[in-house]
């Protein structure tokens, strides 16, 4: 009987060497290990032999089973080994291409230009102060030159908080009352940067959420002319040295005299076109000089010190450096958006 087991060993690597493709490969293990395949018949024919053979027949029988079983897989690894070289060969894979380039990320064009930004006034001088986007009331507005039932306080600007006389900051502004309390009575020359809420409708020119950077210098001989250079001098270096600017009297709280500061428009060159609305000019920011109740709030005596402040919207100058037609881009987190930065 334990012959028997002998060709039957034979027989099966014999047939293994004739299966040459995977395929063939798995036949031959249904064949062999399957249910009803050769292993298990002649593992039930144990019942028919003599019981004094039995222990040696089970071994044997179980020795040819992981013996075949070894040389399938042995034959499979060749196989799979022949099939790559095969297909490299052929020319299926070229090892000599570079990889695929995986997507590091990177910075949000919001990011990017308010680094920009900063990196010029930094060359002028200003420093950056960081504040909070979470504020009093009372800094946000009341310490701006803004008291109770101003209209600039409308409750409908504003997120409130569910602690009261907590708002999230609508504007850089408020930082400014921060960095001269720690700067005064000494000079001061520093740029908020900082994210602000508003609460609007959002449409393709207003969203709830936005980047502003907040200028602000303070000293014993500040004046207008100061902010003019200072504002000329950014402008230029943002948008190109052929830039000019106006000045157009506005109004707001924080500053006296106050001001648009508008540009040359870029794409038309001051002859007048549809993105500055045939004027020729484009409004870039808000400016003015400190308001003396403002000084006085930040710990300065307006008799003797002064100071000019600025304000921008970093996506607005996202938007006219690249001719982006719809703030709500910047927040939608698309990535075909962003990747064109
Ligand atoms: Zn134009």
């Amino acid at each position: 009987m334990a012959s028997s087991l002998d060709t039957l060993l034979s027989q099966g690597i014999e047939e293994l060497r004739l299966a040459l493709d995977e395929a063939a490969l798995r036949t031959w293990q249904t064949r062999w290990f399957g249910k009803t395949g050769e292993i298990s018949q002649s593992l039930k024919r144990i019942a028919q032999i003599p019981a004094a053979e039995r222990p040696e027949y089970g071994q044997k029988a179980n020795a040819v089973k992981e013996h075949l079983q070894a040389a399938h897989d042995a034959a499979l690894l060749v196989l799979q080994d022949n099939t790559l070289e095969n297909d490299l060969a052929k020319g299926g894979i070229d090892i000599t291409l570079p990889g695929r380039r995986s997507s590091p990320g990177r910075l949000h064009p919001s990011t990017q230009t308010l680094r920009k930004i900063l990196g010029i006034f930094g060359e002028l001088g200003f420093e950056p102060f960081t504040s909070h986007e979470v504020e009093e009331d009372e800094v946000n507005f009341g310490l701006l030159n803004m008291p109770a039932h101003h209209p600039a306080r409308d409750m409908w600007d504003t997120f409130h908080t569910t602690r009261p006389g907590w708002i999230l900051r609508t504007h850089t502004s408020p930082g400014q009352i921060h960095a001269m309390r720690r700067a005064a009575p000494g000079p001061l020359r520093v740029v908020l940067p900082g994210m602000c809420y508003r609460y609007e409708q959002i449409t393709s020119r207003s969203e709830i959420m936005f980047h502003q950077v907040e200028g602000l210098a303070v000293g014993e001989k500040v004046h207008l002319t100061d902010l003019k250079g200072t504002l000329l001098a950014f402008i230029q270096r943002l948008f190109g040295d052929k830039r000019k600017i106006r000045l157009r009297s506005s109004y707001f709280p924080f500053t006296e005299p106050s001001m648009e500061v508008d540009m040359d428009c870029i794409l038309c060159l001051g002859k007048g076109c549809g993105l500055c609305k045939k004027t020729g000019w484009l409004e870039i920011l808000g400016a003015g000089m400190v308001h003396p109740t403002v000084l006085k709030n930040g710990g300065y005596d307006p008799e003797t010190h002064s100071g000019f402040a600025f304000g921008l919207g970093v996506e607005r100058i996202v938007m006219l450096l690249s001719g982006m037609d719809d703030i709500r881009h910047f927040w939608a987190n698309d990535w075909r958006f962003l990747k064109q930065f």
